[in-house]
């Protein structure tokens, strides 16, 4: 559960801090529109730390999963880039680190053919972030994409043999079939060696923030601020977000989870505790909280929306971003394939 790998995250970032060298970062979006506040609390904040402290990072923006909730991939290149957008507004370094798209790279997808013969129905039916997300779902009918795409998470992240994932709380079920994936390949295929890792996901401090209607943040879901929303956007959602009638403000997320998520926003941006942010505002209601929000928010983001508007002029650097990130990508994909048809004498 969350607290058993709230607790392997804390061992983890020791280590990482230790021998930065020895992790590889595989995590990856849909191109579905632009990245909010619940994705960079719970995972992109998380990404550009670790590249920064030496540690590789695959980004991979998934265009095939776009199909599991829905029909039609609309305005998929637009997406895409908007994607690389936020990427490289956040400060991912296409220099170190790989952003690609699964469409580019075919051999990625091979490998969810071997994996799935190691994953059972049952297995796959009990998955409660895919239970929800189906419940979610703009689809009457549930797809096999949609059944199976935690499968395919384990080919994103076994191709490249990542070993550390940062992902929101909604994750870790994905990340224990992809455990499951690897370890059953190297029982059945690896003649006593592993071919791949068992990779740890890393939690945030806000594994599950909220969205302004007391729910999971959510692209689906009309609750959320982007990134790239402008600081008038932001104040009109923060004033429109669910509170309660208490006049006194305090973090209490079991009790009272709108209000003490906005504190965690505020809290975040800040570098402070939500219990600060609390103690500050004490008595002064919902108003002067969402105030302190709006102006957290707007303050913490305004480099990285900046950022993102000079990036925004230029959709040529975006593609060559994306074009080079895809070769990388390939030649890595291309070379575990190897290993996995050699591993299971698929060479003729
Ligand atoms: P959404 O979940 O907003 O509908 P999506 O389904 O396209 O968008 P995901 O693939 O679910 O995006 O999320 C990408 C990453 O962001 C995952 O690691 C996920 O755990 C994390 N994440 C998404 N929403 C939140 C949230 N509200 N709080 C924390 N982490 C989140
Ligand atoms: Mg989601």
């Amino acid at each position: 559960g969350t607290s058993a790998a709230q607790a392997r995250s804390a061992v983890l970032e020791e280590l990482i801090r230790k021998d930065p060298g020895r992790f590889r970062v595989l995590t990856g979006d849909r191109p579905t529109g632009r990245l909010h506040l619940g994705h960079f609390f719970g995972t992109l904040h998380n990404r550009v730390r670790l590249q920064e402290l030496g540690v590789e990072l695959f980004v991979v923006i998934a265009d095939y999963q776009v199909l599991t909730d829905r029909d039609v991939a609309d305005n998929l290149l637009q997406h895409v880039e908007e994607l690389v957008l936020d990427y490289l507004a956040i400060g991912v370094d296409p220099a170190r680190s790989t952003i690609f798209t699964h469409g580019a790279v075919p051999a990625l997808n091979q490998l969810m053919l071997p994996f799935l013969s190691l994953v059972s129905v049952s297995e796959l039916n009990r998955n409660p972030t895919v239970k929800d997300e189906i419940s979610h779902s703009r689809q009457s009918a549930v797809s096999g994409l949609m059944f199976t795409y935690p499968v395919h998470q384990a080919a994103d992240i076994l191709f490249c043999k990542a070993n550390l994932v940062p992902v929101g709380q909604d994750q870790l079920p994905h990340l224990e079939l992809t455990r499951t994936v690897a370890r059953r390949f190297n029982d059945r295929y690896g003649a006593g060696s592993a071919v791949f890792p068992q990779p740890d996901a890393l939690l945030s401090s806000a594994p599950l923030l909220l969205g302004t209607d007391g729910t999971k943040m959510s692209k689906s879901r009309n609750n959320a601020i982007t990134l790239a929303a402008t600081a008038d956007e932001t104040a009109r959602l923060v004033k429109g977000a669910k509170t309660d009638s208490e006049r006194h403000i305090s973090y209490d997320p079991a009790t009272r989870p709108e209000v003490s998520s906005l504190l965690l926003l505020a809290a975040l941006c800040q570098g402070r505790s939500p219990e600060q942010v609390a103690a500050d505002i004490g008595s002064a209601g919902a108003a002067a909280l969402k105030k302190v929000v709006t102006e957290s928010v707007n303050e913490y983001l305004a480099p990285i929306r900046a950022r993102r508007a000079e990036y925004g002029q230029d959709r040529a650097h975006l593609r060559a971003v994306l074009s080079e990130g895809n070769e990388r990508a390939r030649a890595v994909a291309d070379a575990t394939l190897a290993e996995v048809r050699a591993a299971m004498n698929t060479c003729y």
